[in-house]
């Protein structure tokens, strides 16, 4: 089955209920893309949807690409591989561990190879050097990142049956905000887009201009990531484990925890009007959560 073959995926949009929301009198919804598939979860979907179409018109039958050891883009990609009919490699940067994201890649038929940090800083010049004489091999760069993953995040604009105020939108690549600028911008909708980085280094906006977006066109909050990719302190924690508690949605610690936290510290800081209505964009990838359970213990409700 090609991906393209589902025309809309019209995830489901939910309002969250929680004290603070009622109290600083502003609404908060979700877009569910976490619910678009268990394991191409969320804007891994949209992002390899038209990369594999473009594989399969060009004739090729194996892609390649690339990602960290706890990567939700090399799992989306293993799994939609395995459902459309493509073989999958996956070069992990560093050693290869044994971890449960690489074992369900594997589960998948992803044949995962360990590459030297070096070599992985150049994935253009690995990948020609060992894949660039075989026209069966397509390309794919880590996260995604492409103006095919671009136009297949800009759809998700047009699956909104009504406005908002603000939306709201996690950023490793910035591939998924730029599609939702690109979005806005092809309906005409002048909803303000905020982006939350969860790297460190306030590149984002560089990384959105190399997409074709207009940087000024978004909103970066620089300060929710924590430290870093895959960084987890105790506050950010001890939110994911309350919120999940008191709105029954699981979010993690990689992307979604600092997107929510975000809103909710913008929230308290007396950042929106009141009445004002916010769409957060849950972009999956909850798996990421079984890398950091054992951070989260201390955080956990247990009743005795
Ligand atoms: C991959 C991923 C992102 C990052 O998307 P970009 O398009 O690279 O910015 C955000 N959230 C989740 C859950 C992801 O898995």
């Amino acid at each position: 089955m090609a991906l393209t073959e589902k025309e809309t995926l019209n995830s489901p949009i939910q309002q969250l209920k929680h004290p603070l929301l009622a109290e600083r009198n502003v609404r908060l919804w979700v877009k569910r893309d976490d619910l678009i598939h268990p394991i191409i979860s969320g804007n891994k979907w949209r992002k390899l949807k038209y990369l594999l179409e473009d594989a399969r018109q060009q004739g090729c039958h194996e892609v390649v690409t690339f990602g960290g050891a706890w990567s939700n883009h090399l799992l989306a990609t293993a799994a939609a591989c395995a459902v459309s009919g493509f073989r999958s490699t996956g070069y992990v940067r560093g050693e290869l561990p044994e971890n449960p994201n690489l074992s369900l890649c594997s589960l998948f038929g992803m044949n995962l190879l360990e590459t030297s940090r070096s070599d992985y800083k150049d994935k253009t010049a690995l990948y020609n050097r060992l894949h660039g004489k075989d026209r069966e091999a397509y390309f794919i760069d880590e996260g995604g990142r492409s103006e095919q993953a671009v136009a297949g995040c800009a759809e998700m604009i047009g699956e909104l049956e009504r406005g908002f105020d603000h939306i709201f939108c996690a950023a490793g690549t910035g591939t998924t905000l730029a599609g939702l600028a690109r979005g806005l911008q092809q309906a005409n909708l002048n909803t303000r887009l905020h982006g939350v980085p969860v790297l460190a280094g306030g590149f984002m906006s560089e990384e959105l201009k190399g997409l074709g977006a207009d940087p000024r066109k978004v909103i970066l909050h620089e300060d929710y990531h924590f430290g870093g990719y895959a960084k987890a302190p105790t506050a950010l924690l001890s939110f994911i484990a309350e919120f999940v508690r008191d709105t029954g949605m699981l979010i993690e610690p990689v992307y979604t925890g600092k997107l929510f936290y975000a809103i909710f510290d913008l929230i308290k800081r007396g950042y929106f009007p009141e009445k004002e209505e916010i769409l957060a964009i849950h972009t999956g990838g909850l798996f990421g959560i079984l890398g950091k359970l054992e951070n989260l213990r201390p955080y956990l409700n247990t009743r005795s």
